[in-house]
């Protein structure tokens, strides 16, 4: 009966909602807690509403020092005694807060990890009555989660050295087995109560798309279906985010960027300038995001990949808190998922580490290709049994193109994987399919298999397309070493038996070789733009070793199609359009290389 008093006078709440109730209850009687929710799930209120109950003073660990203002202010406003300790106060601040906190005049104290440690802060701890520590984004004490912060060890060292052990309560959007495992037992939680809500979140639609020009998706999507509230793209680099966020600018939109490289003040001031509704949209990159609880985002759009499955969830997470119908859109690249797997390969980091970073990104890069409803294949992922194979919310299921049967290929595909003795990665079972000529290929004695050359009407791209879809599926394996190969899983048989068939939305089977057709304009292809830069910069190396115009060399449109197509080959190289004898004696060679080193 008090909680619900208090629910309604403090946070002007009639129900609680799910999972807050059974974890308050918990923490009153005086249990740890393992709080695993959605973003936007309501956390905050689990240890704020026992703060009020409790006796003396719930000491909040947060990372966020830039957000503790806004949240203390907004306790306050609740008419609840709050403050917080951080780097942002004067000397004289901080004194006054801690005369206060000695007075009991406080019920919650938020604070950084970095200061748990620190003389004055231990003083202080000895001599106040801390009933509860509740860690905020408590995955970042695991070095396995994706937001490790060191400092976070300091917590478990500081509940130790306290007089009397007070409740410990963690809280983490971040649901994977691990790093929950990882929580309890570096927070050294005694034999916590622990709840896992729902992690659907109705509101929200899902969609992956892959659009051969990404700003004019953009645009087209913000001129049509963005009309109210305000929304966030999440890009992977700090300079795309820089020059995304200067062109919308430049086209009228109310924008503005936020990335790790800006000073404290400035990322304050966009913050602020966002959550004020100065501007509406913001252009960031995971810097962005965490704790920010804005309730009207509209969209979260991905316009490049985020690192994982997870990173994905709680970065889309941020659209919709309201409850209201808000959109999370996923542009999909290959050419994403090769810089994040460069990412990963020069991290310096222990094996397994590097191991369970590559199986996560390969999730993500299933989820992309998957033709199953996103949300189920989301909470499945969770751990999450869902009773309906359709949500109706999602790009999945509201697709209603048609599906292309594409068995035989497959069941070339994963015969080719047979033959050659599951030892080979994604290329080079490409270059054997498409009957490649090329030097590797021939000197392992490649061409003397049975599949080689069986599939001549398909680019390389559209190969690679059908390769991941089927290992989405799991009817390929693809192992996660620094040189994945892919092999036959147990479910590979029933293709090549015949027993299942693999059906393809249509408008992925886009894959026909189309190089021949003049139909086909440069714009429509979804080159690869970093490899598109390599050439670009080659080319002017040439162009000034010999005194040339860069276009003498190749055209732009060359280099386009180029990208798109990554042949290896003589022949195929020579079919690409600007392409002739004397081109390809000249240079073929050369950007040959550059597309294989950079498909390596
Ligand atoms: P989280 O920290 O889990 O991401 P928050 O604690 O920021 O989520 O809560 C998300 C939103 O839900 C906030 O706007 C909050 O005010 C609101 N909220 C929390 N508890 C309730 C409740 N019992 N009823 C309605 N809204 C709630």
């Amino acid at each position: 009966m008090e909680k619900l008093k208090i629910l309604k006078k403090h946070f002007g709440y009639d129900n609680f909602k799910s999972g807050q109730e059974k974890i308050i209850e918990n923490i009153l009687d005086e249990r740890d807690v393992m709080g695993i929710m959605p973003t936007g799930g309501g956390k905050s209120l689990c240890f704020q509403l026992p703060a009020l109950i409790l006796d003396g003073v719930t000491v909040v660990v947060s990372p966020l020092i830039a957000l503790m203002k806004d949240q203390v202010d907004g306790l306050i406003e609740n008419g609840i005694k709050a403050t917080y300790l951080n780097s942002t106060l004067t000397n004289s601040e901080t004194n006054k807060r801690i005369t206060e906190l000695l007075n009991n005049e406080y019920q919650l104290l938020y604070v950084a990890p970095e200061r748990l440690l620190s003389n004055d802060f231990y003083n202080l701890s000895k001599k106040i009555n801390i009933s509860l520590v509740a860690v905020d984004e408590a995955h970042c004490i695991s070095q396995w989660g994706h937001d490790f912060r060191p400092s976070y060890k300091n917590i478990p060292i500081f509940i130790s050295q306290l007089k009397k052990r007070p409740i410990v309560a963690a809280f983490t959007a971040t649901a994977t087995d691990y790093v929950i495992k990882e929580i309890k037992k570096l927070l050294e939680l005694k034999n916590p109560y622990e709840l896992i809500t729902g992690f659907d979140r109705e509101n929200l639609f899902y969609k992956v798309i892959k659009p051969s020009d990404k700003y004019r998706y953009l645009k087209d999507y913000l001129n049509n279906k963005f009309t109210e509230g305000s929304g966030i793209i999440y890009c992977s680099t700090r300079k795309v985010v820089e020059s995304l966020s200067n062109k919308l600018r430049k086209d009228g939109y109310k924008v503005d960027y936020y990335h790790g490289g800006m000073d404290t003040q400035s990322r304050n001031e966009i913050q602020d300038k966002f959550m004020f509704d100065e501007i509406n949209i913001i252009v960031a990159t995971n810097a962005f995001g965490m704790g920010i609880d804005k309730p009207d985002v509209r969209f979260v759009i991905h316009y490049n990949m985020p690192k994982n499955m997870e990173s994905y969830y709680q970065e889309a997470g941020r659209a919709g808190r309201d409850g209201k119908k808000s959109d999370c859109l996923l542009m999909y690249s290959p050419s994403d998922i090769v810089k994040q797997k460069y990412i990963i390969s020069q991290n310096i980091m222990n094996e397994e580490r590097r191991k369970i970073q590559n199986e996560n990104l390969q999730k993500l890069v299933n989820f992309c290709h998957t033709n199953n409803c996103l949300r189920k294949e989301i909470l499945n992922y969770f751990g999450e049994d869902t009773e309906k194979d359709k949500c109706d919310n999602c790009g999945n299921c509201l697709n209603d193109s048609e599906f292309v049967d594409m068995t035989i290929e497959s069941q070339k595909i994963l015969s080719c994987i047979y033959r050659t003795k599951e030892r080979f990665g994604v290329n080079v079972i490409i270059q054997v399919l498409r009957g490649s000529k090329d030097k590797k290929i021939l000197s392992r004695n490649l061409d003397k298999v049975s599949t080689y050359g069986i599939i001549t009407d398909y680019s390389q791209g559209g190969l690679r397309e059908l390769i991941m879809n089927l290992i989405a599926r799991s009817y390929i394996v693809m192992t996660t070493d620094q040189y994945p190969v892919l092999k036959l899983s147990a479910s590979s048989r029933k293709i090549l038996k015949g027993e299942e068939k693999i059906f393809i939305r249509k408008e992925r089977v886009n894959i026909k070789d189309k190089k021949k057709s003049s139909v086909k304009r440069k714009t429509d292809y979804d080159y690869d733009k970093d490899l598109f830069e390599l050439f670009t910069i080659k080319r002017k190396e040439i162009a000034e070793k010999r005194g040339v115009p860069p276009y003498v060399i190749f055209h732009n449109n060359t280099f386009e199609e180029l990208a798109y197509f990554k042949p290896v080959t003589k022949e195929a190289f020579m079919e690409i359009k600007g392409v002739g004898e004397k081109k390809y004696d000249s240079y073929g060679k050369i950007f040959i290389e550059i597309i294989e080193n950079y498909m390596n």
